[in-house]
């Protein structure tokens, strides 16, 4: 009896030893099976899987915007045909929706999905204050009216009543070219609908085109008011502090219109609008990124291709800057079709002042 407790231990220790062999056995197996050719061989069948479904969610991806981006211009054509056909009752239905909805009930499944879909999917969706009156676009060089702002100045150039006047702070003489790169600029805004009355070309010795010189915020921050001021200036769009490129003029034109913004100089009713910057990946995707443009952003304008093509040849006007990598910016460049701009207002200024300041 005194030898029970050690014939138990034994058992316990035999009924051990085969739950960790039990448990074990498996691993040993899988240890034998993995040799360097095997785990070769399952990297490459599991590569093959994730790479077939990288490349399906991209091909759905690439489809579902070339659908949007058909779609919008349908919704939009329809919207326009629509008012065409009766100005009062889209004005209408445009003030109240469920009314003009519940009045035609015949309609009113097809009606109520269009509507629905045009509130969403709006080739152009900008703020009121941005479409109508006096509107000045703020630029470094020459050449940026194209490049980052030609869908942004061609939609509001077609619009009744939107006046559009460009201030271009440097003649773009980095490369001793300013009296060309000036006769480009004006020829690039008249074939956008600006006139050359609309363009006020700054040529300053303290305001050079080069990425090495620091603009003063002062000196920029006086030649946006004085044009603010005296062409009666309602709503302002330029760049936005990373200045889309990073070229140090253009986020220099950002912080002096920040700076007057901040100190309260811009007159009453004055807004203040900027171009988003966005990444590398998105900035090549050209027309394939108005899915991110539509959810990531509040305000846009998107070109159909006809459109975008007079943004192209905007852009052929300025013959001193097609290098080769800029005609493979011409045709992959979300800016050649799509812009979305952001109103700025004072607590967002504070907060990227203490940012620049930091
Ligand atoms: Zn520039």
């Amino acid at each position: 009896m005194k030898l029970n407790w050690l014939s138990e231990f034994l058992a316990n220790i035999v009924n051990a030893s085969a739950i960790t062999e039990a448990v074990t056995r498996p691993f040993i197996g899988l240890r034998q099976q993995l040799t360097p050719s095997s785990i070769y061989c399952l990297i490459k069948s599991s590569s093959a899987e994730a790479l077939e479904h990288i490349l399906i969610a991209c091909a759905v991806y690439l489809l579902v915007c070339l659908g949007l981006y058909k779609l919008t211009f349908w919704l939009s054509a329809a919207a326009a045909a629509t008012a065409a056909a009766s100005p009062s009752d889209a004005r209408n239905s445009n003030n109240n929706n469920n009314n003009s909805s519940s009045n035609n009930s015949s309609g009113s499944g097809e009606s109520g999905l269009r509507n629905a879909l045009q509130c969403g999917l709006r080739s152009v969706h900008l703020p009121k204050a941005a479409l109508m009156g006096r509107v000045l676009l703020v630029i470094a060089h020459p050449d940026d009216e194209c490049m980052f702002f030609g869908p942004l100045i061609y939609t509001l150039t077609q619009r009744d009543g939107c006046q559009v006047y460009v201030l271009c702070l440097s003649n773009g003489n980095y490369e001793q070219k300013g009296q060309v790169r000036r006769d480009e600029l004006y020829r690039a805004c008249k074939r956008l609908g600006i006139c050359e009355s609309n363009i006020i070309l700054v040529n300053a010795t303290n305001l050079p085109d080069d990425p090495n010189v620091e603009w003063r915020s002062d000196a920029v921050a006086s030649f946006i008011l004085h044009t603010v001021e005296s062409l009666d200036i309602q709503a302002i769009f330029t760049f936005d502090r990373d200045g889309v490129s990073s070229h140090p003029n253009h986020c220099a034109v950002y912080y002096a219109a920040a700076s007057l913004c901040l100190a309260n100089l811009l007159p009453k009713g004055c807004k203040f609008y900027t171009l988003d910057s966005i990444n590398l990946v998105r900035k090549y995707l050209s027309i394939f990124d108005l899915l991110c443009t539509c959810f990531m952003s509040s305000h846009w304008c998107i070109l159909s291709w006809k459109d975008a093509s007079i943004v192209r040849s905007a852009m052929m006007e300025h013959q001193s800057q097609l290098k080769w990598f800029r005609w493979l910016y011409i045709y992959t460049s979300r800016y050649m079709f799509i812009n979305s701009i952001r109103e700025i207002n004072l607590s967002d200024i504070e907060l990227e002042m203490q940012i620049h300041d930091n």
